[in-house]
């Protein structure tokens, strides 16, 4: 996009409560990959004749988890609305939301942006229902369509922030943002791809330095964060280019296709009238206790961009190895756990311990933190073996492996595998002449003024010591003793 014009975006969001029972019926919550369709299905849920809903207060925690947590101001009575539509999947006919009186409203979250934190206004956080899930099968002629009842009647929570997003960057890390807080607060678990969150970003652009607000659209079907970014790139460039065209953008819904990287025409966007929004009758207003509001503000755990925060200011990492650690929940709180038995290391390196070799081990093994064998004391001992010479730092990664495999101490490991690190200054004295004496040519070379030959002694000494070498004084001690026989060289 030409630097002419200034994106805008404002999110929708919707993400799958995972309580226990749906919203209303006692039907469970199930994941769809890993259970047969319609097995969680009743008669409420199914939308037959005369069934009445009654409303799960789990689902209503869980929202004002989520709404405390974007600092919205609750409102203590709120309105369930029926918005009326068909389609093959809303058994009812209607879908139970909320509509001119939502639970939460004028919220915010600060989000990191590459030019400082910014504010994001949050303009209403509201309770829904999911509805069922078409499959499409078969070619012409033999066209069929299943339903699967087992997500409908699933607790949503709609998020929607202002159009305050002007550029990817920031839109991209809103969307993680709340995906954090989610997790955090355990309301989510996150997952676009099996589309327990669902992000839609509404896009328009104006002229740069302009307040004003232009036509904008809206776009779904984005199972994936990269998918998030390439549709905004994407549509972001097709406004501006209708816009310098001399066209003018039309307010509708589009679809993102991955696969052809474009987004296509779904619908005209419907406005409110045409969902003959009314008040759900079979619902009374939903009435919030502001004690049990307070209850669970005070119970709110602290969230990631405050620990992003406290890690900076208080604990002294830099705010890229803040933002690694607060990413995870269970990870900040590892971090945290193992700050408070480090003796020898300092934050900064148990910080790079985390985010270097225990992330890799992570990664590489499919791990999470929490299904470890070993929990932060062992890791915060290891590091403080490291810190303080016990053993070198390629030693402490294989120890970390056993320990990740096995779950014992880094002591025993480390004992057992006699990979106790040499630090006495005899013997690495010793081991640095040994490995001179052997190479006379490399000396000679070192003498005649190579210095890169430091090196080359540095490695075949440390492999003579099956890396148990501690490196700092081995390196010592061979340049003081090359640098001898350099010094006797010039002498004679
Ligand atoms: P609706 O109820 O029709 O979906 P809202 O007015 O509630 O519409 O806005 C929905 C979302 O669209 C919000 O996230 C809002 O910030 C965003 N939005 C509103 N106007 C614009 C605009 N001109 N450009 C980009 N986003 C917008
Ligand atoms: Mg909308
Ligand atoms: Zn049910």
């Amino acid at each position: 996009m030409t630097t002419q014009y200034e994106a805008v975006v404002g999110l929708e969001v919707h993400a799958v409560m995972e309580t226990q029972s749906k919203m209303f019926c006692d039907c469970p919550v199930v994941d769809s990959t890993h259970h047969e369709p319609n097995v969680a299905v009743c008669p409420v849920c199914a939308g037959m004749p005369g069934m009445l809903p009654v409303l799960n207060k789990a689902a209503v925690e869980f929202a004002l988890r989520v709404a405390l947590a974007l600092h919205c101001e609750i409102n203590s009575t709120s309105i369930f609305a029926r918005k009326s539509y068909f389609y093959p999947d809303l058994p009812k006919g209607f879908q139970i939301s909320q509509y001119e009186q939502p639970l939460a409203v004028n919220g915010w979250l600060r989000i990191p942006t590459e030019s400082g934190e910014l504010r994001v206004g949050i303009r209403r956080v509201h309770l829904e229902e999911d509805t069922g899930k078409l499959t499409h099968l078969g070619e012409d002629g033999d066209r069929r369509t299943l339903v699967d009842l087992n997500r409908s009647g699933v607790p949503l929570l709609e998020i929607v922030t202002e159009p305050d997003l002007h550029t990817v960057e920031a839109v991209r890390n809103c969307a993680y943002a709340l995906r954090s807080i989610m997790r955090y607060l355990e309301v989510n678990s996150g997952n676009l791809e099996k589309g327990l969150l669902r992000i839609e970003p509404n896009i328009s652009i104006r002229e740069r330095g302009s307040q004003a607000l232009s036509t904008r659209v809206e776009i779904k079907n984005l199972n994936s964060f990269r998918s998030l970014e390439r549709a905004l790139e994407f549509e972001l460039a097709r406004q501006a280019e209708l816009v310098d065209a001399g066209g003018a953008v039309q307010q509708q819904t589009l679809g993102w296709d991955d696969v052809r990287g474009s987004t296509q025409a779904q619908r005209s966007k419907e406005v409110a009238e045409d969902y003959r929004y009314f008040p759900e009758p079979d619902l009374p207003p939903l009435v919030v206790d502001d004690k049990w509001v307070r209850e669970i503000e005070a119970d709110l755990p602290e969230l990631p961009q405050e620990k992003r925060k406290r890690f900076v200011e208080m604990v002294g990492l830099s705010d890229y190895d803040a933002g690694l650690l607060v990413a995870e929940r269970s990870v900040a709180e590892f971090f945290d756990a193992a700050l408070g038995a480090i003796h020898k290391a300092d934050a900064k390196m148990l910080a790079n311990w985390i985010t270097g070799p225990l992330f890799e081990l992570l990664n590489k093994d499919g791990y999470s933190i929490e299904s470890l064998p070993f929990g932060p004391e062992p890791f915060a001992e290891l590091v403080d073996m490291v810190a303080s010479g016990e053993i070198n730092a390629s030693s402490a990664r294989s120890v970390l492996s056993e320990m990740a495999a096995n779950g014992k101490k880094p002591k025993e490991l480390v004992q057992a595998r006699g990979l106790a690190q040499i630090s006495s200054e005899t013997d690495i004295g010793e081991l640095a002449e040994r490995v001179i004496q052997k190479n006379s040519q490399q000396v000679a070379d070192y003498v005649a003024g190579k210095d890169e030959v430091l090196n080359w002694f540095f490695g075949q000494a440390m492999l003579a010591s099956q890396g148990k070498a501690n490196p700092t004084l081995l390196r010592q001690a061979l340049r003081v003793q090359l640098d001898a026989a350099r010094a006797q060289k010039e002498a004679s």
